[in-house]
């Protein structure tokens, strides 16, 4: 076997390079300009959601025969990963219409898909409702609870800090329907905006992804037809899991992107500052801080698009190592995300703390990918099980 000059290691197929260069283009024009506004006024970014759904990027993961792009996992984390690079909030609209449909793709009956699917391809978000006050990490331990009544089932309770609540149509709702049987007694249910008894109370003010709502949602008496439970009944915690394999690699994209995005900025600011004479890009600090940096993202990417890779081979293909992946992935992205985008804002000096530049919001926007989906720690926990059998 002769040495092959042409053989690129790791080189994306070119059509998830054009797909980068198409998102990017669209991202610089049409995102970029107003991630500072939104940030600053804590505001929706609509002008992300007009050009994302005007370019079919908002929900690329949605399947052809329901209206969609039909794109894989990893076309889905590369359009993360670009709209991050310039604003994380914005690129919460793909990331949560994934983890908002997931479930239903994986297990719902054609049915329910053909009801939901071609909405969310129209431009329409979905949210994933899991986390109660008192049921975060522990997730299992969640309280709302549906009853069946003929042809129906009733929900009643609450959930916490759903992303895009209030802005998405449809929402994968997580709840009990046997108490008696632990997480398998959890069911998961496709609730519409308009069902009776769904109400979307108050926004959470935070520390960074300022433009991407945070809402509490109320179930009262809320009545869904029984046609609307994803898969069979008790398989809900399953499906909200599976999920999570399937959508922490996107919040690795996002993290991914952020870190990117600060390193970027980061760069080009290094050749322009002069100090002691010369620019600080020529102090040799200077180089082993962005050397460190790139180090850290390359090894995220890889492991971003070695997970979303495997999570397209299929469930039974892939079972546990996809989870694995996932968590690893997301838990390092996001490790990344924090650490570069703090030592991005000390290369800019006293102006990396200043709105002049986005530094500041990226370090701010990084942290949540630390958080959701899974904690760092619980990342870290799914992974010791699975390593140790
Ligand atoms: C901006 C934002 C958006 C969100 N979007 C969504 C959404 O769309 N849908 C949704 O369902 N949820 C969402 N969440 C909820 C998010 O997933 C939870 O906040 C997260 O899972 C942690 O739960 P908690 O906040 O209750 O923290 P807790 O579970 O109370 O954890 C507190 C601390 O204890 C640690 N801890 C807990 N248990 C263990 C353990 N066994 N071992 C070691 N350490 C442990 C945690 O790692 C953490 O550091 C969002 C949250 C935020 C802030």
């Amino acid at each position: 076997m002769g040495f092959n000059p042409d053989f690129e290691p790791f080189r994306l197929p070119d059509e998830y390079l054009e797909l980068r260069s198409a998102i990017r283009g669209l991202v610089e024009q049409e995102i970029a300009p107003y991630a500072a506004d939104v940030d600053e006024n804590e505001r929706f970014p609509e002008e992300a959601l007009k050009a994302l759904n005007a370019s079919g990027f908002n929900a690329i993961h949605v399947p052809d025969e329901f209206g969609g792009q039909g794109g894989d996992s990893l076309a889905a984390v590369i359009v993360i990963e670009e709209v991050a690079r310039v604003c994380g909030s914005s690129s919460l609209i793909p990331a949560v219409n994934k983890l908002g449909t997931m479930g239903l793709i994986l297990n719902g009956s054609d049915e329910l898909k053909g009801e939901v699917l071609p909405d969310i391809a129209n431009g329409e978000m979905a949210s994933y409702a899991l986390t109660e006050r008192e049921a975060g990490s522990d997730a299992g331990a969640m309280k709302t609870r549906a009853v069946r009544d003929g042809d129906s089932y009733v929900i009643n309770g609450s959930k916490c800090f759903i992303t895009n609540g209030g802005r998405s149509s449809w929402y994968t709702v997580m709840a009990v329907t046997d108490p008696d049987a632990g997480a398998r007694g959890i069911s998961a249910f496709m609730v519409h905006k308009d069902d009776e008894g769904f109400r979307v109370g108050g926004l959470e003010h935070k520390l960074g992804i300022k433009g991407s709502p945070t809402a509490e949602l109320y179930f009262e008496d809320c009545r869904v037809p029984a046609s609307r439970m994803i898969g069979e009944e008790g398989s809900g915690f399953k499906t909200a899991l599976q999920t999570l394999d399937h959508t922490r690699p996107t919040i690795g994209a996002q993290a991914l992107g952020i870190a990117q995005g600060a390193f970027d900025n980061a760069v080009a600011y290094v050749k322009e500052r002069k100090q002691f004479g010369k620019a600080i890009a020529d102090f040799q600090n200077t180089q082993f801080m962005l050397a460190d940096m790139k180090m850290k993202i390359d090894a995220a990417r890889l492991m971003i698009y070695t997970a979303a890779s495997n999570a397209e081979r299929g469930e039974a293909e892939s079972g546990e190592k996809l989870g694995l992946l996932a968590a690893g992935s997301k838990a390092f992205a996001s490790d990344v995300a924090m650490d570069v985008t703090v030592d991005a804002v000390q290369l800019l000096g006293g102006y990396g703390f200043t709105r002049d530049f986005p530094l500041e919001r990226m370090m701010r926007d990084a942290k949540i990918t630390q958080i959701y989906e899974g904690t760092n720690q619980i990342c870290r926990m799914v992974m010791g099980r699975q390593i140790l059998g």
